[in-house]
């Protein structure tokens, strides 16, 4: 399969009066045409800061310190801000969080979705509307032709993530990044969503990076699982191997105690001890002060990735 984005040991650093902050350290991980990469980990392991890094939207004091993230072949880090407009929504789109962060209050839904798809596929505002309201439809907004003409205050938080996730979709971009998309929506939507990009997958080869919680999305909608923690990938696999098979200490602890693996809502669960701060990362493998198999070595020295098989491990126990 065709390689659609690789991060190449991507570094972002975060400056501030109590000194540099590292949110991510040395990332890799690589996503194919048609296939979804979930990415797994407690807050503040660098998840976000590094989908944010794919599309550019870091802010200062932050900054892409290292480390290259290309698309298609082409680094985009290396291209100006103008080049970079005209790939973010059309060729890679990211749905947030929090969809007041993507929809502007001023605009009614319609417009928003409808300028993309006038800006980049030349139609008429005519046209523009109406596949704003299929792309409404898509995403399962009961009387989208109603619904297109509201601003994102007049709508449910439900109908604001999925007016948002619409126009995140509108252009079918080739590359999907989203965080937590559908953690705000009830069970039948977030299905409607997940089926939906499932099937832009097979229909388009549209490839996702999908951030979650949820080890249901995970083992239903994705292939491959990528762990951070501390910055790092400490662990990557095929989605049923890490399941069933899972190598780092952190991974382990994940997901133990979770009774049925990959059942819808089944969050990561709680691990003791917390994540460390970035300002002040412990030295050897960030993830030793809470490792129930630590060793002498682990206090000192990181861990070099491994390869076993398909999966990649950053631990001594493998090494
Ligand atoms: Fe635990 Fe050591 Fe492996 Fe880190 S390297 S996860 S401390 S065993």
């Amino acid at each position: 399969m065709k390689k659609l984005l690789e991060i190449d040991n991507l570094t972002v650093r975060f400056s501030g009066p109590d000194g540099v902050a590292r949110a991510v350290n040395g990332v890799s991980y690589a996503v194919e045409a048609g296939q979804a990469v979930g990415v797994v980990g407690e807050s503040g392991c660098g998840k976000t800061v590094t989908a944010l890094s794919i599309l550019r939207l870091i802010q200062p004091p932050g900054k892409i310190s290292g480390g290259r993230i290309l698309f298609e072949g082409t680094d985009l880090l290396t291209l100006s801000e103008e080049e970079m407009r005209k790939v973010r929504g059309a060729e890679i789109a990211m749905i947030f969080q929090e969809p007041m962060t993507a929809l502007n209050p001023v605009f009614t839904i319609g417009d928003q979705i409808g300028e993309g798809i006038r800006l980049h596929r030349g139609v008429g505002k005519k046209e523009a509307r109406q596949q704003a309201i299929e792309g409404l439809a898509r995403v399962g907004v009961p009387d989208p032709a109603g619904r297109v003409d509201a601003y994102p205050h007049q709508l449910s938080g439900g109908l604001r993530q999925r007016a948002m996730i619409a126009m995140a979709l509108a252009l079918d971009p080739k590359l999907v990044v989203a965080d937590e998309p559908t953690t705000a929506l009830d069970v039948t939507i977030q299905a409607q969503i997940l089926d939906l990009m499932n099937r832009m997958r097979v229909d388009t080869g549209a490839g996702f990076v999908l951030i979650t919680h949820d080890l249901g999305v995970v083992a239903q909608t994705c292939d491959t699982v990528v762990v951070m923690y501390a910055g790092r990938v400490v662990e990557s696999a095929p989605v049923g191997e890490l399941f069933e098979n899972p190598r780092h200490p952190y991974t382990r602890g994940l997901l133990a105690s979770i009774p049925s693996r990959g059942k819808p809502g089944e969050r990561l669960r709680e691990i003791p001890g917390s994540v460390p701060s970035i300002f002040a990362l412990p030295q050897g493998c960030p993830f030793h002060p809470r490792c129930p198999e630590v060793m002498e070595r682990c206090r000192v020295e990181a861990p070099p990735p491994v390869a076993i098989g398909l999966a990649t491990v950053e631990c001594w126990l493998h090494v």
